[in-house]
């Protein structure tokens, strides 16, 4: 391998993790290995329950593992870091903080000089389709919007890497698929790396390269899907409800 380069951004190897109850023992994740390489776009797709959380937030370096290790560009994960661009189900906005201020803090953690903030702020804004919206506040936003400030706080540091949680469970379907649409976009343009958590097989099929397929009891992957379809993708393409079907089976 080249010196300086490397052939995983991600890199999963044998993560299990255990939660140990007062009256029971969850084991959420059990041996749990894959890699992403850079450049990909990567979704887990797999029922309720199933550590699809507890593996994003192991990746992220939220939560630590009871065994294995997450390697992010060769680096033991042991920490959020720059190198990541997180975003939520949940959205986790700043209620005191207008769009901008949202957006800004991402830049607040950065190395990017101050002088440059207000410029880079106004390109995320535009980036994710904000304009006008500068000055409201999370509470006057639909979900989506609210989804597109995460998104856009997320992208602030400019990560290699992004990870996102079901980010658009909470969204009607019209602005499920603009969303999908604006971050497949994103994604192009940015060349950006992507681990996209989701239990929606639609979903999974719309957007990755690759799809890991998770079973529960316990948390483990079942199956790898390589997705093999040209972009953009339909739902009425017979190909693609070809792999639809595989998936769903695999998860029932
Ligand atoms: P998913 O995101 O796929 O729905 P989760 O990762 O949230 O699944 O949960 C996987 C399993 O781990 C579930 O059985 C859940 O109840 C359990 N679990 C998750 N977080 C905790 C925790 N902090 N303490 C105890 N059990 C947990
Ligand atoms: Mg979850």
């Amino acid at each position: 391998m080249a010196v300086g380069k490397t052939a995983s951004r991600v890199r999963v190897d044998g993560v299990g993790k255990r939660y140990d109850g007062e009256r029971k023992t969850v084991q959420a994740l059990e041996d749990v290995s894959f890699e992403v390489t850079p450049g990909e776009f990567v979704c887990i797709v797999g029922p309720s329950g199933c550590g699809k959380t507890t593996l994003f937030r192991i990746v992220s370096g939220l939560e630590a593992p009871t065994s294995g290790t997450v390697y992010v560009d060769d680096e033991p994960v042991r920490e959020p870091n720059s190198s990541m661009g997180i975003v939520f189900q949940e959205y986790h906005l700043f209620p005191w903080r207008t769009v901008r201020g949202n957006v800004a803090f991402g830049l607040e953690k950065s190395g990017v000089p101050e002088s440059e903030h207000a410029d880079r702020v106004r390109q995320l804004v535009e980036l994710v389709g904000l304009e006008g919206f500068e000055k409201s506040y999370p509470k006057s936003l639909s979900g989506g919007m609210k989804q597109r400030v995460a998104l856009a706080r997320a992208l602030a540091v400019d990560p290699d890497l992004l990870l996102m949680d079901e980010p658009f469970g909470a969204v009607d379907a019209r602005t499920r698929a603009m969303l999908q649409d604006e971050l497949l976009d994103i994604w192009r343009r940015t060349e950006k790396t992507v681990l996209f958590v989701t239990h929606d097989v639609e979903e999974a099929v719309t957007l990755a390269d690759r799809v890991l397929v998770m079973e529960r009891d316990p948390g483990s992957i079942r199956e790898t899907v390589e997705i093999d379809l040209p972009r953009p993708r339909s739902r009425t393409d017979p190909d693609f409800e070809e792999y639809y079907e595989r998936i769903l089976e695999g998860i029932r």
